[in-house]
């Protein structure tokens, strides 16, 4: 039926105590318009793509139309920001409800860039269109990489004008994540008292783990499962070379997805010092250090479950000290799972780590393409850069090759688990700011042909190979900026 939506939302989240969230509404804008919908992801949802792209669709991606019997909110949370601990909140997103599926599944529906919330501070609460068309691009291709994100359904653009740096077009981004709740909401929970802090837990579990409400001790089974899914998630960052940008305590969520991309950026050229924010002056945040920051950032969650986790505060602090503490140990399994898939290694041998090790050594040295060296390794094409031709390469070849005659398997099956493991294409920032070049002109068809490239990265074929081509200035210069 094309004039039912298919918006099915509940609030599940306002069962929370008060502290949690502000009932807020957006603001309307001027003149709502559909940029684009993301309808696979429609679909999915339970929604009608032909009446979200009518115009009582878009007044409700917009801002402009809050439906009947629904209640937004912006959701209260705290967070390091930088290593400093603040309260925050939604400053310029707002939480129109949780659509529950046809599957019975529960996806919070969020508008970004809505306008201003109790939570703004300084800010408009608004959000430009070229930051949100940026998500929207960079959100999906993760998501076809395989790796645990939010969602982006559509951007729409405002017709007002927003004044940053430049003069800018606004526009709301609707983000789609199983929640919102991050350890930075635990923090927030942690600074009233523990009744709060309880509730916020077993809305967790509820929602995220209800296999383990049954446990002797689920607040730590919570806290164990975050650990594994933020290991497992940082890993397949590390694999892909992704470089989040700011890895703060309020963009780390509980699900396990990857949050908030302002500053993130792949990097081209490897090395592991890499940092695209402008704002991140002292490198916090690089690529080396995304594994730290996430056991960091995973022990400000524990401290913060610290009052649950046993009446015997010591007790809490021993069981919240070896939680934490096996985090290194589960990425570096997941991180080495991924490497050896990404080489074709199907076995374990006991020098499989120096082996991959030694690799990236040479891609440094020779400042190879991260995702172009698996590319080549993969299709076996091994010429066109320099690293290809330094005899380092030539010995490190030999032992890789001998390493795979060392397996049962065939080749055959050797090349098939490198192809589903090395993308040939990721959104290269030089690819990702033409198509928003592009749309500030009010042109996207650059943006969905790249959408469309992005959509499948495992494929190995011609369209994809014209997205592999390298920036002609030095990409390591590239800036992103957050909070545009
Ligand atoms: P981020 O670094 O993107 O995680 O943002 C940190 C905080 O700043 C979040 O709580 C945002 O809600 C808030 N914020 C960012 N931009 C704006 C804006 N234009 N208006 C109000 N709040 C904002
Ligand atoms: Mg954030
Ligand atoms: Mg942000």
């Amino acid at each position: 039926n094309k004039n039912h939506s298919g918006w099915n939302l509940d609030d599940s989240y306002t069962s929370l105590p008060k502290q949690f969230y502000s009932k807020v509404n957006p603001t309307p804008v001027k003149s709502p318009e559909l940029v684009i919908l993301n309808i696979p992801l429609a679909l999915s949802l339970g929604l009608n793509p032909e009446f979200l792209e009518k115009k009582e669709g878009i007044n409700v991606l917009g801002g402009n139309h809050v439906i009947e019997d629904t209640t937004p909110i912006a959701q209260a949370y705290a967070g390091h920001q930088y290593g400093g601990f603040t309260m925050l909140g939604d400053g310029r997103a707002i939480l129109l409800g949780e659509q529950i599926t046809p599957k019975g599944e529960r996806f919070d529906i969020q508008l970004k860039g809505p306008g201003e919330t109790p939570y703004s501070r300084a800010g408009d609460g608004r959000a430009a269109i070229g930051p949100m068309l940026r998500e929207y691009i960079i959100s999906e291709a993760m998501h076809s990489l395989g790796i645990p994100t939010t969602r982006s359904l559509a951007v729409v653009t405002t017709g007002e004008t927003l004044y940053r740096q430049t003069k800018q077009l606004g526009a709301i981004l609707t983000r789609v994540a199983s929640s919102h709740i991050r350890v930075g909401t635990f923090q927030f929970a942690a600074e009233f008292a523990a009744d709060n802090l309880k509730a916020l837990a077993d809305y967790t579990l509820e929602r995220h783990f209800p296999e383990y409400k049954s446990q002797s001790n689920p607040y730590l089974y919570l806290l164990k499962e975050v650990i594994n899914r933020q290991a497992k998630l940082i890993a397949k960052w590390q694999l892909v070379g992704f470089i989040h940008g700011v890895m703060n305590t309020d963009n780390m969520t509980i699900s396990g997805e990857t949050i908030d991309y302002g500053p993130c950026a792949f990097m081209d050229i490897y090395d592991p010092k890499t940092v695209f924010s402008s704002i991140d002056r002292f490198g916090r945040y690089a690529y080396v250090n995304q594994p730290y920051v996430a056991g960091w950032n995973l022990a400000r969650l524990a401290d913060a479950l610290l009052p649950i986790l046993h009446e015997d505060r010591d007790k809490g602090i021993e069981m919240a000290q070896e939680a934490v503490s096996n985090f290194t140990e589960i990425y570096h399994g997941h991180w080495m799972r991924g490497m050896r898939n990404k080489l074709g290694i199907i076995n374990e041998e006991g020098q499989d780590e120096p082996l991959i090790e030694n690799l990236f050594s040479l891609m440094h040295k020779y400042k190879a393409d991260f995702t172009n060296t698996f590319r080549a390794l993969t299709l076996q094409e091994l010429e066109g850069a320099e690293i290809f031709e330094s005899s380092g390469f030539k010995e490190w070849n030999e032992l890789w090759q001998s390493r795979l005659d060392r397996q049962q398997e065939s080749k055959e099956k050797v090349y098939e688990l490198m192809r589903n493991s090395n993308p040939s294409v990721i959104p290269r920032n030089h690819r990702v700011e033409a198509a928003l070049e592009a749309a500030s002109n009010g042109n996207y068809d650059v943006m969905k042909r790249l959408l469309s490239v992005l959509s499948n990265p495992f494929a190995y074929t011609t369209e994809q190979e014209e997205y592999t081509s390298l920036p002609t200035e030095n990409s390591c210069d590239y800036r992103t900026f957050c909070g545009t």
